[in-house]
């Protein structure tokens, strides 16, 4: 299936493969797409990946698409509030474990830790932190079933527990890689040092699909994040290139980097571009003045201490 053929009713099941079932929740917007996909993988007992928001109609779609089969699993990609709020509903409902990284801050890389003790705060982007997993899985951690075998692989970036969820020649990708947007980085939640390495990580992965968080199949994974990877580079290059003609704050180069941009949007490049100057200060690129957060003043270090990062 490509993605034009990729046309979910919210609220009706759709399967992919006859051992694979997506229910689109109904809480399309900018940042979500269509809508959250919840997946339902197996044949007679089945594991759900990403039970979705807290609307009681997708908990009804979800369960009649369960129809009645055990669940032994509910994995969870990540703790926004549009993947993980209905996790614990659907485990009353179905007596399944949660399974997922570790609750809302979980993962957090160092650099994010110390910059928030320092004071930087979120762009507040959904966060669920009542998130409280029934079992931890780390990375490389394995699940085996009659659905088959499933391996966490530890991708933080877009949040620090972030997990993708390899199955068979399937990858569930979560918000890390979709085909339709590249995927918001937002600190301290956020972390584009660790996404970088997250992108390149999922490049040493073997999968001919990859089921996203929001949106259609990924039918080429490996050339999305060859593009994802450029396109992070080229967003660095254009805020360096924004710093050249001087010190500026997150706000200003934002205005630079994005000049079309609709307000709805603005807040979230705005959050982007934090991502990245964060991710020069670690670097040593920039400094910031008096600390890199969403107000400091940013400014290109003299001499640049490192070349920009190449592919
Ligand atoms: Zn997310």
């Amino acid at each position: 299936m490509d993605a034009a053929e990729f046309a979910p009713l919210p609220g009706q099941a759709l399967a992919l493969r006859d051992d694979l079932v997506v229910v689109l929740a109904p809480n399309p917007s900018p940042m979500t797409g269509p809508g959250t996909n919840t997946y339902l993988l197996g044949r007679d007992r089945l594991v759900v990946i990403d039970p979705g928001p807290a609307i009681p109609a997708h908990l009804t779609a979800v369960l009649q698409a369960i129809g009645g089969r055990v669940v032994d699993h509910i994995l969870v990609t990540h703790s926004h509030l549009d993947h993980a709020a209905l996790a614990p509903a659907l485990a009353a409902e179905t007596g399944a474990a949660v399974c997922a990284y570790g609750g809302a801050t979980t993962g957090r890389s160092a650099v994010l830790v110390a910059l928030v003790a320092r004071g930087l705060t979120g762009g507040g982007e959904g966060i669920d932190h009542n998130f409280a997993p029934d079992r931890m899985l780390a990375d490389g951690d394995v699940l085996d079933g009659d659905w088959g075998r499933i391996t966490a692989i530890h991708t933080p970036g877009h949040l620090g527990n972030h997990l993708c969820f390899l199955w068979g020649d399937g990858l569930f990708s979560g918000d890390h890689v979709m085909g339709w947007a590249s995927s918001l980085v937002s600190p301290p939640d956020g972390d584009l040092t660790d996404f970088m390495v997250s992108c390149r990580k999922l490049q040493g992965v073997s999968a001919g699909q990859f089921y996203p968080g929001h949106g259609a199949p990924v039918t080429d994974p490996q050339a999305r994040l060859t593009w994802l990877i450029a396109h992070r580079l080229q967003r660095e290059a254009q805020i360096i290139d924004a710093l050249t003609a001087g010190p500026a704050t997150p706000q200003a180069v934002t205005a630079q980097v994005y000049p079309d941009l609709s307000a709805l949007l603005a807040k979230a490049a705005e959050r982007n571009v934090l991502a990245h100057l964060i991710d020069l200060h670690t670097r040593g690129i920039v400094t910031a003045a008096p600390a890199p957060d969403a107000e400091a003043v940013f400014r290109l270090s003299k001499p640049v201490l490192s070349p920009p990062r190449g592919i």
